[in-house]
């Protein structure tokens, strides 16, 4: 009879992408992460987004965003099923999960 001995838990989930709730960029690493107003990591955004426990660029919108996004991954080589995908993400992200309930324009 074999006693079941719990392996090892992994301590992080690696296996899940985590993705900034505003760019949808990847965040491959604590050093992409946001910072809170306190200095600590923010989970949900990345640093380009987030900074001392504010967005960057806080009139962003939407459209902007995937103007931005589109440029940037364009000018890196992105694949365009690539952009794609994290273009039609953005809508369900955190930070415009609230605009996109409302009517636009
Ligand atoms: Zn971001």
């Amino acid at each position: 009879m074999s006693v079941y001995r719990p392996s090892f838990k992994t301590k992080n989930v690696m296996n899940k992408d985590k993705f900034c709730q505003s760019c949808s960029m990847p965040l491959k690493g604590t050093h992409l992460y946001g910072t809170e107003k306190d200095g600590s990591p923010s989970l949900d955004y990345c640093i380009y987004c987030y900074k001392n426990g504010a967005f960057t660029d806080p009139d962003l919108t939407l459209d902007q965003m995937r103007h931005c996004m589109i440029r940037k991954m364009d000018s890196a080589m992105v694949p365009e099923d690539i952009i794609e995908a994290a273009i039609n993400r953005l809508p369900g992200l955190k930070r415009w999960a609230d605009t996109t309930k409302q009517p636009k324009r």
